[in-house]
């Protein structure tokens, strides 16, 4: 994103929200160089972040990956599909508004384990127990204590 007043390249986000519908996302941004501020407004599949992936390869986000993963953690459980789109919407929402543009996929992958935890416990256990490769049985019960005392508060 250039600056209008003196063309840098490098600019910062300041702040960001989404408007009309979550299509669309209002950011406040400020030169680097010259420190002047403005506003852009930025549709929502320009804005989506690119993914980092764990050997540090980008790739564009994928609806569909996203979905393979609930859908498989979630097979044979009786949740709803409304639920889970409904998760995957609140999911690239909160992408597109964290401002950055590129994002490591273990951050999308603790957002998967925030949903599937409110939609069902035994889908939530299967992706955790795959999505972070436990060295121990411990290990894994630490971190479901860990995230049922972040669910309670
Ligand atoms: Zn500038």
């Amino acid at each position: 994103m250039h600056c209008p007043f003196c063309g840098a390249v490098d600019t910062k986000v300041i702040d960001s929200r989404l408007v009309s519908d979550g299509n669309n996302v209002r950011r406040r941004r400020e030169c680097i160089t010259c420190e002047e501020r403005f506003t852009t407004y930025e549709s929502a599949e320009l804005v989506m972040p690119r993914i980092i992936k764990q050997d540090g390869i980008r790739e564009p986000f994928n609806e569909d990956k996203l979905m393979a993963g609930l859908t498989k953690a979630l097979e044979k459980r009786p949740v709803n599909i409304e639920k889970v789109e409904a998760a995957i919407t609140r999911i690239k929402a909160n992408l597109r508004a964290s401002g950055e543009r590129e994002i490591q996929s273990r951050d999308v992958g603790e957002q998967v384990m925030k949903e599937l935890r409110d939609l069902d416990e035994v889908a939530f256990v299967r992706f955790a127990s795959v999505y972070r490769s436990f060295k121990d049985l411990d290990e894994f019960r630490q971190e479901i204590d860990r995230l049922s005392q972040d669910n309670s508060k």
